[in-house]
């Protein structure tokens, strides 16, 4: 489906409770109304109301099991909802095939990082939606080598995959998002693992691809982390405890009431891993 048409859908996307959560506008990349899910009868995620719009970093806070990673697969229609509804990009999630437009990346980097490939060959596969797994043009080649070059690793292009630190194993799979030209990125406690010279980096290349446009969806247990970055703050505990800029977060109290415990907001947040 084109951009065009996905915005032409989204007009009928409206369906908001009257829980005065905001309506879900043209420029929201996601978009849950009412969304409840369980793997079993009982439900993990319950009545989440949320819109993300284009150009915002959302952080999604929460402790172990507080099924951030489950409300994640909702919003990039991996999972169903039991009750309510799901959009990306304007579209039902379910249906949305843009994949491109999303820039998944994983704690663990994915599975790629045991793969016997070179950096370079990572951000290349970001064009493949673009051109099958046919030959790349000059014009793929060089947007390869933007987004080497964007997150820092040009000089890193040629190494193996699994020659690289964590960090910039990340970063290499950043690049693969922005060969893409995706314009969400989900990051699943993308810095676990990375040592800490390397996370403030990776963070502020978050920071520089947010100013450049670009959606930022992190999950994230570092909290330190979460109140120097993100704009927006989702903390949630099954239900969301608190919605909202990052500084009227860290004045209220949803972290304890969501932890069920006094938390500090310095280094290791959440204590529970
Ligand atoms: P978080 O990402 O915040 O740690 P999850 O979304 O992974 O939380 O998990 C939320 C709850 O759902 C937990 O109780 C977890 O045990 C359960 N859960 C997660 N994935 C599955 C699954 N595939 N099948 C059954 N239960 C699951």
């Amino acid at each position: 489906m084109s951009r065009a048409d996905a915005t032409a859908e989204s007009t009928t996307a409206t369906d908001p409770a009257d829980n005065g959560a905001a309506r879900p506008t043209d420029d929201d990349v996601i978009s849950l109304s009412d969304v409840t899910f369980g793997y079993t009868a009982t439900p993990v995620v319950e009545d989440v109301s949320l819109d993300i719009a284009a150009g915002e970093y959302v952080a999604v806070v929460g402790p172990n099991g507080s099924g951030k990673s489950t409300l994640m697969k909702l919003m990039l229609g991996l999972l169903r909802p039991d009750v309510g509804e799901t959009r990306l990009f304007g579209e039902p999630a379910r249906r949305f095939d843009d994949g491109e437009r999303v820039g998944y990346v994983s704690q663990h980097a994915s599975a790629a990082k045991e793969m016997p490939i070179t950096v370079r060959e990572v951000v290349k596969m970001g064009r493949f939606p673009h051109v099958g797994f046919g030959l790349l043009s000059a014009d793929d080649w060089r947007i390869v080598d933007e987004a080497l070059a964007t997150v820092g690793m040009s000089d890193f292009a040629d190494r193996r995959i699994t020659k690289l630190s964590g960090g910039q194993r990340q970063r290499a799979f950043i690049a693969r998002a922005l060969a893409s030209e995706a314009d969400l990125l989900v990051l699943d406690e993308p810095t676990v693992g990375v040592d800490a010279e390397s996370v403030e980096a990776f963070y502020d290349l978050l920071e520089a691809l947010n100013g450049d446009g670009i959606t930022v969806l992190l999950i994230e247990h570092d909290l330190g982390a979460v109140v120097d970055h993100a704009e927006r703050v989702v903390c949630l505990n099954r239900e969301v405890y608190f919605d909202g800029p990052t500084d009227e977060f860290v004045e209220s109290d949803a972290l304890a009431r969501a932890f069920g415990t006094a938390v500090g907001l310095g280094g290791d947040g959440g204590g529970d891993r």
